[in-house]
């Protein structure tokens, strides 16, 4: 199979502010038809690597490409107006004065019956057509979004920025018109490269995930492989609450008490931090000989008493004070599940889902 050209590639971008470099050294493929998703903290930089790609702000160094030609690098810029890239930010600010139908018309080229075509056309697509003649005052937050895409895509941008553009939104609108939003894209093949500090957005909307931290890119892949293999504590905590173990490496395996954990590959003497999610701790509701002993994967329970148990809508999260250490270890539990706090019950961890990182801090 032929490898495809990336539709936008930026190479080694980096961006300084008093020396500070906000953006460093980032590189990234967005192909045509997907959608890749920088996702990071608020203020780990990236609206500014938006800007760059946009032409709105220049780089110190790196290079720019679209279709495999150079756009822009610290000599050679194309001006934004001719990259073909489209915008849309979260205070997508319609034109007030304007009507729907010119403000979709506005970045249009052609004679008048053509941009009425393409307008009429587009407004169709975004569900907004009864609305061609209303003003933006007149809309509710979730049909300017739609007009507001249909502006973007008038131009037929070959590429979309998008920086957290639906987190205005409120979220009983926000899904709808993220997917819809999102279909209206791929059927115009449009590249789109969508910043959000919001996993949860970057899991429902992305095919590959950029996590960035302080400027950098740390991870890369589809968002199963960031949720399934994350590369340090740090990843595993932006997508959700952990638990943390810490043990020290014996040939090649830490002992606590939940039982052995393997840490291939790690040295003698290393301090590991053990990470699981909530949803990976079991209660041990058997514990007392009334049905099947664990499984070699859920290895030995240690007992914990609870401190505090909440409903969360379609599950429980019990927090357990564990009678070893005196830790807290959070645990969520499928539906309905609220023990009394002082109850004390077995806890296991699903050994085949927790992750075991070297603990820097802590390395000889
Ligand atoms: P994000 O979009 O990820 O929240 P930004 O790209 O907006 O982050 O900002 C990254 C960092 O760069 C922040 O620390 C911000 O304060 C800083 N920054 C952004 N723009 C400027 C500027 N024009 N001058 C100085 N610092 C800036
Ligand atoms: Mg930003």
């Amino acid at each position: 199979m032929q490898s495809q050209i990336p539709r936008l590639e930026i190479r080694n971008l980096t961006r300084r502010y008093d020396r500070r470099a906000v953006v460093n050294d980032v590189s990234l493929r967005v192909m045509p038809g997907q959608v890749t998703c920088l996702l990071g903290p608020s203020g780990c930089g990236k609206s500014t690597t938006l800007r760059m790609i946009a032409g709105v702000e220049m780089q110190d160094s790196g290079e720019i490409y679209v279709d495999g030609r150079l756009i822009c690098d610290t000599v050679f810029r194309v001006p934004p107006e001719r990259r073909h890239i489209g915008l849309m930010f979260q205070d997508f600010a319609l034109f007030p004065h304007l009507n729907v139908a010119h403000n979709v018309a506005f970045g249009l080229l052609g004679n008048k019956a053509e941009k009425f075509a393409r307008v009429t056309e587009l407004l169709e697509r975004v569900g907004m057509g009864r609305y061609i003649d209303a003003y933006p005052h007149e809309l509710s937050g979730g049909e300017q979004q739609r007009v507001a895409l249909a502006r973007a895509l008038a131009p037929k941008p070959s590429i979309m920025l998008m920086d957290e553009p639906f987190s205005g939104l409120d979220n009983r609108l926000r899904d709808g018109i993220r997917d819809e939003t999102l279909d209206i894209l791929r059927e115009e093949d449009t590249a789109i490269l969508l910043v959000t500090h919001e996993p949860q957005e970057a899991m429902r909307m992305a095919d590959e995930i950029a996590l960035m931290r302080d400027g950098r890119i740390v991870q890369q892949g589809a968002p199963y492989n960031i949720y399934n293999s994350p590369i340090d504590r740090s990843a595993v905590a932006f997508f959700s609450d952990t638990n943390v173990i810490r043990g020290t490496v014996r040939g090649a395996l830490t002992e606590t008490p939940f039982g052995h954990f393997l840490a291939p590959g790690v040295p003698d003497g290393q301090d590991v931090e053990i990470v699981i999610r909530p949803q990976h701790i079991k209660i041990d509701f058997d514990r007392n000989g009334r049905g099947p002993n664990p499984t070699p994967q859920d290895g030995t329970p240690a007992r914990g008493v609870v401190v505090r148990a909440r409903f969360m809508g379609s599950e429980s999260l019990v927090e357990f004070r564990m009678d070893h250490d005196g830790s807290i270890l959070k645990a969520t539990v499928p539906k309905v599940f609220l023990p009394e706090p002082g109850k004390a019950l077995w806890l296991m961890i699903r050994r085949d889902r927790c992750f075991v990182f070297p603990n820097r801090r802590g390395a000889v």
